[in-house]
């Protein structure tokens, strides 16, 4: 038996209209070759979107992990909510539970006039989250990927940026490719 474990399927799904179905084609093929060692397949699902404005990130995890199963990267413009993190500011861009296989993004706070620089935030923030549904963890230092922008899984001090200067220091010179380090685990772990 191999000790390679399968590539995995990976199920995009979009709750609600928080971006145009061709939006999400082309947010799923900047995916597909971000993780191109490790996710085989792809599928596009909807799914009905809750009807709050606000919803527990975890909870929303648990829904889509009944629904749908397995590696999932769910879309929402309602605001996330983590109240897991021991901190006063419990709004997320992004979320990955450690229960499940599945990752929850939202487009609420990443919003900027340019819709194509929207976009570019939502899937870098699912790069990263992505990334952690792999076992990938967080670095701090600034590590330029093969672009020459920061490796998705960059973390800045969120308490110190706050959040609009996070956004544009961190989130924006992230790029689209894993570091050299990231690239190597996804190859070996999965
Ligand atoms: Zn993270
Ligand atoms: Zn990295």
């Amino acid at each position: 038996m191999s000790r390679r474990r399968s590539l995995s399927t990976l199920k995009l799904v979009r709750i609600g209209e928080p971006l145009s179905r061709l939006e999400l084609e082309s947010m799923a093929s900047r995916i597909r070759e971000a993780f191109r060692d490790v996710v085989r397949r792809f599928q596009l699902l909807e799914y009905q979107p809750p009807g709050v404005e606000q919803i527990e990130a975890g909870l929303l995890t648990q829904a889509l992990e009944q629904d749908f199963g397995g590696h999932i990267l769910g879309i929402t413009d309602a605001d996330l909510l983590d109240r897991s993190v021991p901190d006063f500011f419990n709004f997320v861009f992004g979320c990955k539970d450690n229960r499940n296989h599945v990752a929850v993004v939202s487009t609420h706070r990443i919003q900027s006039r340019d819709p194509s620089r929207s976009l570019a935030r939502l899937l870098k923030v699912s790069l990263h989250e992505l990334g952690h549904n792999f076992g990938l963890v967080h670095h701090y230092s600034y590590e330029p990927a093969v672009d020459g922008r920061y490796c998705p899984m960059t973390k800045g001090d969120f308490n110190r940026h706050g959040e609009r200067s996070y956004v544009r220091s961190v989130i924006d010179a992230r790029g689209y490719h894993f570091c050299d380090s990231c690239r190597r685990f996804l190859r070996l772990t999965n």
